[in-house]
């Protein structure tokens, strides 16, 4: 099989670089086995990579590196052998390497839609699904939740299908079409290890989702003080009342308020006969997030009056307030322009059992003090938003419901990482759990303690990752190389 020799490979935003020994583009489920098998042969490591949209080092290696650009098919080519207890499921099956934008498009085409999404969709599938990517509101879990059954190449070129115990494929069907040329799992703790991989499981070749059908969300953005938002959050009617929830809000208080926009998304009918301003954002915002300008002239008024940045903050949230804006789910679910903003992000998740109040606290605290001692400010607005808990063992949301808090910084913004990462320890001391796509400065004793089913999820590791082809220098820093 082609492969290219020490090409360099960037994330999207280009804080994360390698030179792997090797780059591989695969287009079957056959060539991925042949990949790990000649990996495992030169006792080099392999590590599958989606669109580059973690801003952490966790899609590095300096084995082979897998592009999954080659596999991107929806429906994928995978059989299903959907048992009759399934029938009446709405079931997708897609390759790995499907961003989320053209996954999207396919569901829309067909009637259907996702339940749940993050806040954007340049991401892969499997990309989403292995760090445990998610959306807002608490009656959804991450991503991850929402699959049912997965194909993963692991240790030996071996393919297994991972499924929860009552899971969708029909086991006669599966191996007299298979034999034992691969292993169907149905089993909760395989499936709630393999379910978040972090990439160290094996390379996932195809996903398949549970969707429903296609729906439309009015979303609705206000400005509140933090001393409203935070007596809601506590009462916590406005996550039971509202489907989608979320807050960004400004650590800098302004006439002795934090101001906080509150954006709520519920569901709503067909919007295709109302006035067109109630079907799109506030377009002059949106045109202006396109624009690499527009940071750089923010990070310069930055530099040069660092302490304008509580009014440019609180501006740049009033300019999104809008009380309608009314669309098919998935382009109501993405927050829009804001994303192609350079920015460099760490996000923290804290239970949502009354430290989540007590972390925004501690942000404020933090940020004053930053401000005060070294002259150094926050260049973005802070997000909250709030997940169901999930069952994978190694998701942010593992077992509790959870306030993922994303501390966004314009790239470049002057002392953005030495900021984000007092941040992240102040969030340490409540619990916090870092996103595994986003910049964080974990280590392996924090993450053994961190999750209770750390040492689970290392036996199932252990097993598709005998020889270690799946370990790279992240998963040697936080420690779970074998
Ligand atoms: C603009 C932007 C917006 C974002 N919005 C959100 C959001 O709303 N919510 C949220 O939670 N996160 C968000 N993120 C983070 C992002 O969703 C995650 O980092 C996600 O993992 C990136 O997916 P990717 O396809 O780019 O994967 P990559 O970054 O390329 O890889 C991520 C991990 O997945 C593994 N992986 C990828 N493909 C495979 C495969 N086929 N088999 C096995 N392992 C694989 C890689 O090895 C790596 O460990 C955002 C990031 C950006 C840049």
């Amino acid at each position: 099989m082609d492969y290219e020799v020490r090409k360099t490979w960037r994330n999207h935003r280009g804080n994360q670089q390698i030179d792997p020994l090797r780059t591989y583009r695969p287009t079957t489920i056959g060539q991925v086995s042949e990949i790990v098998l000649a990996a495992e042969r030169d006792r080099v490591s392999a590590r599958a990579v989606g669109s580059g949209h973690s801003w952490s080092d966790v899609a590095l290696t300096d084995g082979f590196l897998v592009l999954t650009d080659g596999l991107a098919r929806v429906p994928a080519p995978e059989p299903d052998f959907v048992r009759a207890q399934w029938a009446d499921r709405t079931l997708v099956r897609a390759e790995a390497g499907i961003r989320i934008k053209e996954l999207n498009e396919h569901l829309d085409r067909n009637g259907l839609g996702l339940s749940q999404m993050g806040g954007y969709d340049h991401q892969t599938i499997a990309g989403v699904i292995s760090t445990s990517t998610h959306g807002s509101g608490t009656s959804y879990g991450p991503l991850n939740d929402f699959v049912r059954s997965l194909d993963i190449v692991a240790g030996g070129g071996h393919v297994h299908r991972v499924e929860r115990g009552d899971g969708p494929t029909d086991r006669a069907a599966y191996e007299a079409h298979h034999g034992d040329r691969r292993t169907l799992h149905q089993d909760d703790h395989i499936f709630d290890a393999v379910a978040v991989g972090i990439g160290c499981m094996g390379i996932v070749v195809t996903a398949m989702i549970e969707v429903e059908p296609k729906y439309y969300l009015r979303e609705v953005r206000e400005m509140h003080p933090w001393a409203k938002v935070k007596a809601d959050l506590e009462r916590g009617d406005v996550l039971r009342d509202n489907e989608h929830w979320e807050i960004v809000f400004s650590p800098y208080a302004r006439k002795h308020e934090y101001p906080c926009l509150v954006t709520t998304r519920n569901r709503t009918t067909d919007p295709k006969h109302r006035p067109w301003d109630k079907r799109m954002r506030n377009w002059l915002v949106e045109l202006a997030a396109l624009f690499p300008f527009t940071s750089q002239l923010l990070n310069l008024v930055l530099r040069l009056r660092p302490s304008l940045a509580p009014m440019l903050l609180e501006t740049a949230m009033t300019a999104l307030v809008k009380k309608q804006y009314d669309h098919v789910s998935y382009k109501v679910l993405n927050i829009g322009n804001a994303n192609l903003v350079p920015a460099l992000s760490g996000e923290v998740g804290v239970a949502l059992d009354g430290r989540h109040i007590e972390a925004v606290q501690r942000i404020f605290e933090v940020a004053d003090e930053w401000r005060r001692v070294r002259g150094i400010y926050q260049s973005a607005p802070i997000a909250l938003r709030f997940v169901k808990a999930s069952p994978a063992y190694m998701s942010m949301m593992h077992g509790q419901d959870t306030m993922m808090m994303e501390l966004i910084e314009l790239a470049g913004s002057t002392g953005a990482l030495e900021l984000m990462n007092a941040y992240e320890q102040a969030l340490y001391e409540l619990g916090g759990r870092p996103h595994w796509g986003q910049i964080n400065a974990m280590t392996p004793d924090f993450v053994a303690a961190a999750y209770p089913h750390y040492s689970d999820w290392r036996d199932v590791h252990r097993t598709f990752n005998s020889s270690g082809v799946f370990d790279s220098a992240f998963s040697r820093r936080v420690g779970i190389s074998e």
